[in-house]
């Protein structure tokens, strides 16, 4: 009988997913859930007709900040959804440091987000679509190798890339639309969104 039990038991955990795997369930579960924050940002910027890009940061499971493109509003260069984010986040923890942190952003970093990025120490980003034309995380420079600076961010794309590319080749479309052209639209015109 207790033979026939424990065979029964270990016949079920067969079946049983096993605690490793549930846990990178879950996790993988997380790290959507923040980008999914990270593109409701994205839909922010496309309401204040923005380039639709959206940023959130967390901490120890926790979001400290959000940020979106507001380049056109402030006229400000700097005004990256990830440089927003940045920004609110040392403002929220009183320190530039970042460490321990991760950053999800809709769209691969350009160089200067990458700069600040790495410069704030942050642990780890995951972003969405790739910008072949100026993203700095491998699609056309890699900022990110390991040990090229003192502080090396881990980095990893195509984290719901297929919407985080939607809202921007829907954004381009409607500019296209209204200027009648395939006009130069900035950095975020010269992604590949046809
Ligand atoms: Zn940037």
């Amino acid at each position: 009988m207790l033979f026939k039990f424990i065979i029964n038991r270990r016949f079920l955990a067969n079946f049983a997913p096993r605690k490793h795997q549930l846990l990178c369930y879950n996790k993988r579960m997380d790290h959507k859930k923040f980008m999914e924050i990270a593109l409701k940002e994205a839909w922010q910027a496309f309401q204040e007709d923005e380039v639709p890009v959206g940023a959130c940061l967390v901490k120890n499971g926790q979001i400290v900040s959000c940020g979106h493109n507001r380049r056109e509003k402030l006229q400000d260069v700097t005004s990256h959804a990830e440089i927003e984010t940045i920004r609110k986040a040392s403002q929220e923890l009183g320190t530039w440091r970042l460490e321990n942190c991760i950053l999800y952003v809709t769209l691969e970093p350009c160089p200067m987000c990458a700069g600040a990025i790495i410069q704030a120490r942050i642990h780890k980003v995951y972003f969405g679509a790739r910008d072949p034309k100026a993203g700095a995380a491998g699609s056309k420079i890699n900022l990110f190798q390991p040990g090229l600076f003192n502080h090396t961010t881990e980095i990893e794309g195509g984290l719901l890339a297929e919407k985080c590319s939607q809202i921007l080749k829907q954004y381009f479309k409607i500019k296209r639309e209204q200027s009648g052209e395939v006009a130069e639209l900035d950095e975020g015109a010269r992604l590949e969104i046809e």
